[in-house]
């Protein structure tokens, strides 16, 4: 049986022998009692290449997104989001069932939304208005293709929401991706946003787990909203011994993806069948296919090779690039895309 090339998403990925080996050799204790060394190791370890003070291991990063949303609003508060941001299209209507707040969106450009877009959806302070409370970036962007914040607009944002006090939340679910490519590293970071969460599941191995980053105080609160929601789990550190490894061994994999994704998509815009694509930064490949129909039978041909990919609208395939696709897949893709006519 051939082996499946499954480009549907990064969340795909399965541990390493290695992998598996540092989580059953992993120091565990109960962390709801601030025990488990392992997953202590992986939070100060993330907080240090932050520059934040600490860090919460959580299970997911849509609990590690609703609980940065919590500790930073009150409910009938707005949340500044892109209009397909993950924080308000794909966590389940969280930020209005478990905050009780509400999405200002902002049309985005490649899922990333700009300065004076932000200054216009700020609310005055008047009582018929909400209250503006939190600004949520996304980097690098799912929906947009996989798109990342350069430092100049970071700043630029950074300081505008200085000048409102508002606070930034950043979902770096594929933060790592971000800065492969991006001219900042962690700490920049660190310093900009009040609150960050990492994904350890996404293109990196680990099979669970999200690390939510801030001050001393936030996290102080993030743990009681953590364990309201069910996420306060007990000998976690054989999980956060994963999401360690991945940081140790797998992040510096990731620009192996983004040379993957790049000649993929240099070669998808040679076909007659492909009609457009986003920007390919990382390692997402959004394109247009030139009807649904093609796209179905394109999406069934790949399937009958052994090949998965999602469909993102009626017209547009996704191919999603992570630690478990080889460059013999590659080829092996390459060869197919070739043969479909
Ligand atoms: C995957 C993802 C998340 C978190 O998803 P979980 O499956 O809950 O870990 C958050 N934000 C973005 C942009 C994502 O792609």
């Amino acid at each position: 049986m051939n082996t499946i090339i499954d480009l549907r998403s990064d969340t795909v990925t399965k541990p390493t022998p290695e992998m598996l080996t540092a989580m059953m050799e992993a120091k565990v204790g109960d962390d709801v009692y601030g025990e488990d060394e392992t997953v202590l190791a992986l939070e100060h370890n993330l907080a240090n290449m932050f520059d934040m003070e600490a860090g919460l291991f959580c299970p997911s990063g849509t609990m590690t997104n609703q609980i940065a949303i919590q500790i930073q609003t009150q409910p009938g508060d707005e949340v500044i989001c892109a209009d397909n941001a993950h924080i308000f299209k794909y966590e389940g209507g969280g930020m209005a069932s478990n905050s009780g707040v509400q999405a200002r969106l902002i049309p985005s450009v490649y899922g990333k939304i700009k300065t004076q877009d932000i200054d216009s959806a700020v609310n005055a302070v008047d009582v018929h208005f909400p209250r503006t409370s939190l600004v949520c970036l996304e980097n690098t962007s799912n929906r947009g293709g996989g798109s990342f914040y350069t430092k100049e607009e970071l700043l630029e944002i950074y300081q505008l929401c200085n000048k409102h006090n508002l606070p930034l939340h950043l979902d770096g679910a594929r933060v790592f991706n971000a800065l492969a490519v991006a001219d900042y590293d962690a700490t920049f970071l660190g310093n900009k946003f009040k609150t960050i969460s990492v994904c350890l599941s996404k293109s990196l191995g680990a099979p669970v787990g999200s690390v939510l980053l801030g001050s001393n105080e936030l996290i102080q609160q993030a743990k009681r909203v953590r364990k309201r929601m069910g996420g306060g789990m007990r000998q976690a550190g054989y999980i956060a011994a994963a999401g360690l490894y991945a940081i140790q061994h797998h992040v510096q994999l990731l620009p192996t993806d983004h040379q993957h994704a790049a000649f993929i998509a240099q070669m998808l815009q040679q076909q007659s069948f492909v009609e457009g694509m986003l920007p390919v930064k990382t390692n997402i490949i959004i394109f247009k296919l030139t009807n649904a129909d093609v796209a179905d039978k394109f999406q069934q041909f790949l399937k009958t090779n052994h090949i998965l990919a999602n469909k993102v609208s009626a017209t547009e395939l996704r191919f999603v690039f992570h630690l478990n696709i080889t460059s013999d897949h590659v080829s092996e893709l390459a060869e197919c895309i070739k043969r479909f006519n």
